[in-house]
Formats: structure tokens, C-alpha cells, sequence
């Protein structure tokens, strides 16, 4: 069984990585521990942008996690961006073990909704799912409903997963 670490970045709490980490092996085939709170990465900050550089920040949260072999999954609430795109919900990046997801733009009062946190935390399952695919080695899949579609709004987010589509299951699990 493979290993992944969830890492809350900033004033997250425990509540959400700890329900993340309970459903999380009921979709892939990791055991799933959540790991001691890193600080945000100041050094990852665009003024400009008022954003993180997603790329940057999995390099620094890498950094601070030292020691810990496994692959990690940080859960941030700050926004984060790449370059190209106005923002991300999340990245993965496979050679550093290390993978991100931002709470930021899952939440719905982000777009002037009411508050529904049942909601968000679909999302963010959704999103943590898509990133530890991609740290299995799966790319982009164009399959309707595929948890590794792309997506660039929470519609599409909304549209999708939060399982494998038959192509991408039969890579996760061999
Ligand atoms: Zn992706
Ligand atoms: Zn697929």
C-alpha cells in the first residue's frame, strides 16, 4: 500500500484533512495519514496577484516537511495560481511527491452563494482525488464524468467524479 500525507497549510484546522484522510482510501489505494500544519509559504506570495504561486509553494511545503518520505497532498485555503492561469484549484507536481489543493474558490460564498460547507468539502474530496491521481502518474482524461477531467470552474468540478472512469481505475489499481 502506498503512503500519502496530508498536510494542512495555514489556519485550516484538523476538522477537513481528517475527513479527507477517512474517505480518501475508499477511492485510491493509499493509507492516508494527515501530518503536523505547515505555515503558508510566505515566499510563494505574488503581491501583484494576491495569490500563491502553486509551483513554489509545493517546492517550500516539500522543503519544511523534511524528513517525511511520502508523498504529500497539502490543503491550503489561500488562493493559488500558475502561470498561464488566472487561478487553479489545485497541482501536482509527480518528481517533487508533493500536490496541493486550494479551498479558496471551492467554497460557494466565493461566487456570492450561501454558505454550504457540505458542499465544499465535496469539492475539495473531488480535488484531492484529481491531484493524488495525477502523483499515481494519470494524466488529463477526457472521459465524462472521470474525476481526472480538467476542470477550470466548480461546475465542471460539480460535473465530475469522484471516481475513476474505467480506463483510469484499471491504472490506479492494477
Ligand atoms: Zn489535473
Ligand atoms: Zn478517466
Amino acid at each position: 500500500m502506498r503512503r500519502l500525507l496530508i498536510v494542512p497549510c495555514g489556519e485550516i484546522g484538523a476538522g477537513l484533512p481528517g475527513r479527507l484522510a477517512g474517505a480518501l482510501p475508499r477511492l485510491l489505494p493509499f493509507e492516508v495519514t494527515v501530518g503536523e500544519a505547515l505555515a503558508v509559504p510566505a515566499g510563494a506570495y505574488h503581491p501583484r496577484r494576491r495569490q500563491y504561486l502553486a509551483s513554489e509553494l509545493l517546492v517550500e511545503l516539500r522543503r519544511q516537511a523534511g524528513g517525511r518520505p511520502e508523498p504529500l497532498l497539502a490543503v491550503t485555503d489561500v488562493d493559488i495560481f500558475a502561470p498561464g492561469l488566472s487561478f487553479v484549484f489545485g497541482l501536482a507536481d509527480r518528481r517533487a511527491a508533493a500536490a496541493v489543493i486550494s479551498l479558496a474558490r471551492l467554497r460557494p460564498e466565493f461566487y456570492g452563494g450561501k454558505p454550504d460547507p457540505a458542499l465544499g468539502e465535496k469539492r475539495a474530496l473531488k480535488e484531492a482525488v484529481h491531484e493524488a491521481g495525477h502523483l499515481l502518474g494519470l494524466p488529463h482524461c477526457q472521459a465524462p464524468g472521470c474525476i481526472m477531467r480538467f476542470s477550470s470552474t466548480v461546475a465542471e468540478t460539480d460535473a465530475k467524479g469522484p471516481g475513476f472512469c474505467s480506463a483510469c481505475h484499471r491504472r490506479v489499481f492494477p
